[in-house]
């Protein structure tokens, strides 16, 4: 008799998941909360895939032999309580793929710079003549790309916590771990030390002969890392301390010391500025060289590389006022980035909804960079209070349009305007793409 597999959630990742499964042989079943788009809808159709939407039937669910959760379903939820009472395994897609998947995996998580690192490795080694494919949390799900006979010789995956809190058996050849500062926590009983076990699933499972590249400069990780035996080769990177197998930067290079082959590259000829990005860039050249990609190639890569939309995009300049679209700083941290690596007056585009932000980390930067906070959001109030000593101009607004006409009335040349929220974008926006596509239209109809 054919085994059941149950996905909870229709999304990219449940879709993926169903697809694979009807292609393996299991009888599947799809039930979402909610409604399905039409464009998954009829692929379940075509595929002769079960599903029901806008509620969970238990007894077609609670009959399963596993279940497939997509990451946006939380483990508190009374359906997902219940089939753990009953024995039933709840696994992630990435864990589900992980049962059909031969090729190799780069597997690259962190709290901020996931999606920008999986796309840069993705290029040096697309450039360099490796067979690879790309997906995971970025795009289509591996499931997806299994289900469509995809058999690279290597995946990048992009993978969220949510992903690897559904993981078990899976492992990754190539893990790389960027960095871990506060998010999602609702997800994790507000309890900073599971959210780190979280990331630190990326490590699981691996053998001798796999390699572990983390960021030596985030107590958050290192800290943990002495928890945690590791029999994968560890690969350091670090901007404050000179690394003898990993990579390091000098005032004015990027070395990269693998197999006692060191490389190195003028930091001013990485596409990818600022020090947050240098950490992706490491990060990024660490995986190239165990894959034993040319000297040469790296470099070239790392200098033509462009970056994904809506994180420290420049838009334009007008009269001599650089808008810079940083939509996808979501995140107090990646906010700090940001303003770590202006080297000009900012007027700053910030708001919406709050995370249970904690500013005070930015009140250093912002009183040294900023001269007006454009605040853009539903409730200003906490942002407001964070910075109304240390700005010297704070204005409200509550459209993208007038933010930016703002920010260009009080700007003067060689000013930037910069939208890099700290907060996500649900309160005004549908999300940070519709946040950063009306700030680069605005900016570009000045
Ligand atoms: P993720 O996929 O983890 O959300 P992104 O690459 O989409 O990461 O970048 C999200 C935001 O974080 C952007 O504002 C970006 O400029 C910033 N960022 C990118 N890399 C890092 C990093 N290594 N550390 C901190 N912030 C980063």
């Amino acid at each position: 008799m054919k085994k059941r597999l149950v996905v909870l959630g229709a999304g990219e990742s449940g879709v993926g998941a169903a697809l694979l499964a009807q292609i393996k042989g299991w009888d599947v079943f799809v039930s979402d909360k909610g409604a399905i788009l039409p464009n998954f809808k009829l692929e379940l159709d075509e595929a002769s895939i079960s599903w029901e939407e806008n509620g969970h039937t238990d007894s077609l669910i609670l009959n399963a032999d596993e279940v497939v959760k997509s990451p946006g379903i939380p483990d508190k939820v009374a359906l997902i309580q219940q089939l753990r009472s009953k024995g039933i395994p709840v696994i992630s897609e990435i864990e589900f793929a992980g049962y059909y998947n031969a090729s190799k995996t780069i597997c690259i998580t962190g709290s901020n710079g996931k999606t920008t690192t999986t796309m840069l490795v993705y290029h040096l080694l697309k450039e360099a003549g490796v067979n690879v494919e790309m997906g995971g949390n970025i795009g289509v799900s591996l499931a997806r790309l299994l289900a469509q006979g995809k058999t690279p010789d290597w995946f990048v995956l992009e993978l969220s916590s949510f992903q690897l809190d559904g993981m078990y058996t899976f492992k990754a050849d190539i893990a790389v771990l960027l960095n871990i500062t506060p998010d999602h926590l609702d997800r994790y009983e507000y309890k900073m030390q599971n959210y780190v076990a979280s990331k630190f699933r990326i490590g699981q499972n691996q053998t001798d002969g796999d390699y572990f590249i983390y960021c030596h400069d985030d107590v958050m990780i290192v800290n943990d890392l002495r928890k945690h035996i590791l029999s994968s080769t560890l690969l350091p990177f670090s901007q404050k301390e000179i690394i003898k197998t990993g990579a390091y930067s000098t005032c004015d290079e990027l070395i990269i010391n693998f197999n006692n082959k060191p490389m190195s590259v003028y930091l001013h000829e990485l596409s990818l500025q600022g020090r947050h990005n240098l950490y992706n860039s490491m990060a990024a050249g660490i995986v190239a060289r165990v894959l034993k990609i040319k000297k040469k190639s790296i470099r070239t890569s790392l200098s033509n590389f462009v970056g994904a939309a809506h994180r420290l995009e420049k838009v334009v300049t007008v009269r001599g006022v650089d808008f810079i679209n940083d939509s996808k700083a979501t995140n107090v941290n990646s906010t700090w980035y940001a303003l770590e690596c202006m080297d000009k007056p900012v007027i700053w585009i910030a708001g919406g909804t709050d995370k249970g932000n904690d500013y005070s980390e930015l009140s250093a930067l912002v009183k040294a960079k900023v001269k007006v906070l454009v605040c853009l959001g539903v409730d200003n109030s906490k942002l407001v209070q964070a910075f109304k000593g240390s700005v010297p101009v704070i204005i409200e607004v509550n459209t993208m349009a007038h933010a930016v006409q703002k920010a260009y009335a009080l700007a003067e040349k060689n000013d930037v305007v910069l939208l890099s929220p700290a907060c996500a974008s649900f309160d005004l926006f549908k999300n940070y793409i519709d946040r950063g596509d009306q700030f680069k239209s605005c900016a570009r109809n000045l």
